[in-house]
């Protein structure tokens, strides 16, 4: 089942896939790749399991390490993000934690350009932190810079942020890592390769919750890891050997089976996302409306630079948490829901859910306002979702309106 790419016939995204890390089963000659639904393999004789364990020989022994349907997930997600290898995980989380316990260690730097998925920042300063990691959060590129020195081991980035989609220069960060001898990270959950390859920019390690866009149906939780083939066998060897957040083969399954129709997704994802912020802006109920495809989004020219389309998020802030939550229960084909990258649409209020842990300052910090709603554009009928989320502000508009007239009373 090994994926060998021939360099002398670049295949293109769409091609890689569908067919990157996937063969006829050697033992069957199946079609679709198998789950090979195993703990263990028999090496055989004696004579092979000392080979398969002394690293003389490679092979499959057990599947806490590595499992042919995990293996054909991690061969596709390096081709599609055009690096060396790739590491699966149990969760986006069993990814970061990995990577941060195998690279980091005490007196070791990381700075991170806030905001980050919750989680990171959670593992970055309540794990990575009590080893004796010294933890440094940047507000943005240039504040990053002036916090890289000597000690610093990882910087760790991620783009478009959640929940405001914020840009970060991924080329500015490579630039800075290699200025400091460190190693650049870049969380790529919701661009996914099909929007941005990180490595293209300098970045050292691309980190994806699987969870998200690359399974693209939200029926399967994992994560993977993509980058230089030693660092790779470094983290296997460590953070996924003795921390064993193992990715399962009927998730890796599920993983391949949505990666064949990324490049069809996002296309369709990202189309309706713009179309519904054209319908959007300059809509009277919206305090802001957060899309990078928009002219006026601070990060807009990055993103052009960086992405081949916006991507398929964008936030709304209608002014209270009341106006909020009545459009998210006026909405009837966005289910309301934490995660995003389905092909269902999905809707969220993180001031009270995904970011209710935070403090009022880091909310104003990283944007959450208490009227901003992410909206997860899903690959329905984009007249359908217009007309939806349309409706929907008009509940708001009203409801805005009797606020008005019961405070005039
Ligand atoms: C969801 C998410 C994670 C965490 O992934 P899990 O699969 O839920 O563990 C990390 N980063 C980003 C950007 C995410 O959206």
């Amino acid at each position: 089942m090994t994926h060998n790419p021939d360099p002398s016939r670049p295949r293109g995204l769409r091609t890689r896939a569908v067919h990157a890390g996937h063969g006829l089963d050697p033992a069957t000659g199946a079609h679709a790749t198998p789950i090979y639904a195993t703990s263990t393999f028999g090496y055989g004789s004696a004579e092979r399991g000392a080979r398969l364990f002394a690293g003389e020989e490679q092979g499959y022994f057990y599947s806490r390490l590595t499992n042919p349907t995990v293996r054909a997930f991690e061969e596709k997600v390096a081709s599609l993000e055009g690096l060396p290898d790739a590491l699966a995980f149990a969760s986006g989380m069993g990814a970061v934690s990995a990577a941060c316990l195998t690279l980091l260690k005490p007196g070791d730097e990381t700075v991170f350009i806030a905001p980050l998925y919750g989680g990171t920042t959670g593992f970055l300063t309540e794990v990575a932190a009590k080893f004796g990691v010294t933890v440094h959060e940047a507000a943005d590129e240039t504040a990053a810079e002036a916090l890289c020195g000597p000690r610093t081991r990882l910087i760790w980035v991620e783009t478009p942020t959640n929940p405001a989609l914020n840009i970060v220069d991924l080329a500015r960060v490579s630039r800075m890592a290699r200025a400091c001898g460190a190693l650049s990270v870049a969380d790529n959950t919701f661009s996914s390769p099909y929007l941005t390859r990180p490595a293209e920019h300098g970045i050292d390690l691309v980190m994806h919750s699987a969870t998200k866009y690359l399974g693209g149906h939200g029926d399967a939780i994992g994560g993977v890891l993509a980058g230089p083939a030693d660092l790779l066998a470094e983290v296997r060897g460590v953070g996924l050997r003795h921390v064993g957040a193992s990715l399962g083969p009927f998730e890796a399954y599920l993983f391949l089976r949505g990666l064949k129709t990324l490049p069809l997704r996002m296309d369709a994802h990202c189309a309706g996302a713009a179309e519904l912020a054209a319908a959007l802006d300059g809509h009277p109920a919206l305090h802001a409306l957060h899309y990078p495809g928009l002219s006026r989004h601070a990060g807009h020219e990055v993103a052009r630079r960086q992405m081949r389309a916006f991507g398929g998020l964008l936030s709304l802030d209608l002014g209270s948490q009341a106006a909020a939550f009545t459009f998210l229960n006026s909405l009837t084909l966005f289910t309301q829901a934490v995660s995003l990258g389905d092909v269902e649409s999905l809707s969220c209020h993180p001031g009270s859910t995904t970011h209710h842990l935070l403090g009022d300052e880091a909310l104003r910090r990283q944007g959450v306002t208490p009227g901003l709603v992410r909206l997860s554009v899903g690959i329905e009928d984009p007249a359908d979702l217009i007309d939806d989320v349309l409706g929907a502000l008009k509940h708001v508009g009203a409801s805005a309106r009797t606020d008005r007239d019961l405070s005039r009373a």
